[in-house]
């Protein structure tokens, strides 16, 4: 029987061939493992090779995502960088122009480096897209939505661009989660998430993964995470299993506070616009909810200020000025100095991310404090002031 997603990643096989039955998965907190003979091999050698509690990870991430195979890496980075080395000298990385800060500055160090061409285009617009894929593109990788600024690029569409020319298409699925949105499904070859964000949720691990439906494709993943070593710890392994049970109730309040925080933005004279794809009248709405189920947990929005904006983040309380999102915690932030800062403001300026736009991940805390606290940041930022963000320590 196969299940829904909520109950897979709480009744998956936790600990396969286990006398001991245990109901959560052992820690495998070995480097190396003992054959049963001089010639003779067991499942397991080596953990950079393969460690049993990431296999597990990988074999559930795997399901999740609709894959035939997944790797677990030690971080988003790792994963984009594994895929990417699916590109060679001469050949053409086509990516989307709103993508994560960490991989344009990947991307723009690859292309010197490695003699692989990037070709940056707007996803959104299809024909862009067509007009990009050459016999040198090997890969399209695209963010949908995109952040900062959510912007959403139709994935059945470029899949079928992607197939028609030979090149394959890998989707950075980091905001949605395999629970929202699932790429495979929707006919991209490869999808990577940086299980720093939703999948882990917490806030205390970094790592990455990557699902793939064709095995060929998956051997040579599995040969980079082995040769180059970046494959996830077996404890970080752990501590995803473990955080992963709740990925859908987690992301089930959040994307339920997120829609209040995104119409009380909506609300406010002083909002110019707030960016998410819930809303009807966002460019990508039909879009979204046809690829998609849940709306999004990240929001961000654009005052008539840059002043004020700064003002707002640093007002908030319970809102947590901080870079990632998809955690359990409401985190706040200007883009432009942290996630995107390794964008040059050139580059920024080119892709209209304005540099007062605030980016908001909204937790699990109770929607009316989320609500409350960015009433009481307003009212600050407009009175010219910035609350102290100093904790008081009561005995
Ligand atoms: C955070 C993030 C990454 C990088 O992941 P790390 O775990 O920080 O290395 C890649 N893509 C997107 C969309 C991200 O948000």
């Amino acid at each position: 029987m196969s299940y829904r997603l909520p109950t897979l990643i709480v009744q998956f096989e936790p600990a396969p061939g286990d006398p001991n039955a245990p109901l959560s998965t052992p820690l495998y907190q070995t480097a190396t493992f003992e054959q049963p003979g001089a010639d003779e091999l067991g499942p397991y050698d080596y953990s950079r090779s393969g460690n049993p509690t990431r296999t597990v990870l990988e074999d559930l991430v795997a399901e999740m995502e609709g894959g035939s195979r997944a790797l677990a890496f030690a971080s988003g980075m790792a994963a984009i960088t594994a895929v990417t080395r699916l590109a060679g000298p001469g050949d053409a990385i086509v990516a989307g122009d709103d993508l994560y800060g960490g991989t344009y500055r990947l991307l723009s160090r690859i292309g010197e480096t490695h003699g692989i061409e990037v070709r940056y285009v707007d996803t959104t617009d299809l024909d862009a897209v067509a007009r990009a894929l050459d016999e040198r593109a090997r890969l399209l990788l695209l963010e949908t939505p995109t952040n900062p600024l959510l912007k959403v690029t139709d994935l059945r569409a470029a899949a079928r661009l992607a197939r028609d020319n030979g090149t394959l298409l890998a989707v950075d699925n980091s905001i949605m989660s395999p629970y929202f949105q699932k790429p495979l499904e929707l006919g991209a070859d490869i999808v990577v998430e940086s299980a720093t964000k939703a999948l882990s949720g917490h806030s205390d691990m970094t790592g990455g993964v990557v699902a793939v439906k064709d095995p060929e494709l998956a051997e040579r993943l599995y040969w980079v995470q082995n040769s180059e070593g970046a494959g996830l710890a077996p404890f970080e392994s752990w501590l995803l299993l473990r955080s992963v049970k709740t990925l859908a109730v987690r992301l089930d309040r959040q994307a339920a506070n997120a829609e209040r925080v995104a119409r009380f933005l909506r609300e406010r004279p002083e909002v110019e616009a707030v960016h998410w794809p819930g809303f009807a009248d966002h460019p990508g709405h039909a879009i979204h909810a046809a690829q998609a189920r849940g709306a999004s947990v990240v929001i961000s929005f654009a005052t008539n200020d840059d002043d004020t904006a700064r003002r707002i983040v640093e007002a908030t309380e319970v809102f947590k000025i901080s870079v990632s999102f998809g955690g359990v915690g409401s985190v706040i932030s200007l883009p432009c100095q942290l996630s995107h800062a390794s964008i040059p403001p050139e580059v920024r300026r080119a892709r209209a991310i304005p540099e007062g736009l605030v980016r908001l991940s909204v937790g699990i805390e109770a929607a009316e404090d989320l609500v409350a606290d960015l009433d009481a940041a307003f009212a600050t930022a407009n009175a010219g002031r910035t609350r102290s963000r100093t904790r008081e320590v009561t005995a």
